[in-house]
């Protein structure tokens, strides 16, 4: 259970909780692999790799895109394609494609306006989040923002979730880490800090894949928008 009076400080996770992960990424990655493999087979394995379907356009629920950190994804490709051209795709990409969440703007102006200092701890890398918050006209609400390539290490590892923490001067027992993965919440329990899964859905009606991980999480909600009322009012 969530114990509201304890929060001084809220931590995101940024796809799939912030963003809209289907909308920021399936064409994107599409248009990555695309752009960076030798081969019709070399793209057919790498899609594979990342459980990307080439037929539909999509990530599937099982990719390590979803939730994995920068370098873990980088091992999985080194050999199939050409790892420059793949990440500069992406990063042309991640600005023009970046979709919110249903509900993130609402709930991130409303701790603005209470004074609930926030944070990105994200897998993804430090520079392309702080494009992505700049490009949604975010880039005010956050006081860290902290990605695998911080110096903190990844999640499902304590090391950013600490760090962030750190950075807002906030004691992880008065702060609350907010993620649509598993790897969020195991990080997030490892860090001390209080856990909210959010299973968001995109506007796509797709689910945000998140496995099996309300187990790990002391409230779930559907919309970012609910915890407005229930930090700020609660
Ligand atoms: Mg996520």
């Amino acid at each position: 259970m969530l114990v509201v009076d304890d929060i001084e400080a809220v931590l995101f996770d940024k796809d799939g909780t912030l963003i809209d992960f289907h909308r920021t990424w399936d064409a994107a990655v599409g248009r990555a692999l695309k752009a960076s493999a030798p081969d019709d087979a070399s793209l057919a394995r790498a899609a594979e790799a990342l459980a990307f379907d080439l037929t539909t356009g999509r990530v599937g629920p099982e990719s390590p895109f979803i939730a994995e950190s920068n370098d873990v994804i980088a091992a999985l490709l080194d050999s199939l394609l050409d790892l420059g051209a793949f990440d500069r795709a992406l990063s042309a990409s991640a600005r023009e494609d970046v979709a919110p969440a249903t509900g993130a703007a609402s709930l991130l102006a409303s701790l603005s306006g209470a004074g609930v200092p926030a944070a990105v701890v994200t897998n993804d890398d430090e520079a392309t989040a702080r494009v992505q918050m700049e490009a949604l006209g975010w880039g005010d609400f956050f006081a860290a923002i902290v990605g695998f390539d911080s110096g903190f290490g990844a999640k499902p590892g304590p090391g950013p979730i600490v760090g962030a923490c750190s950075l807002l001067g906030i004691e992880p027992a008065r702060a609350v880490m907010v993620g649509d993965s598993r790897h969020d919440l195991v990080a997030g329990r490892a860090a001390e800090v209080s856990t909210v899964l959010v299973t968001n859905e995109s506007a796509n009606g797709l689910p945000t894949p998140r496995g099996d991980s309300a187990d790990l999480a002391d409230l779930v909600i559907s919309r970012l928008d609910e915890l407005e009322q229930i930090l700020l009012l609660g």
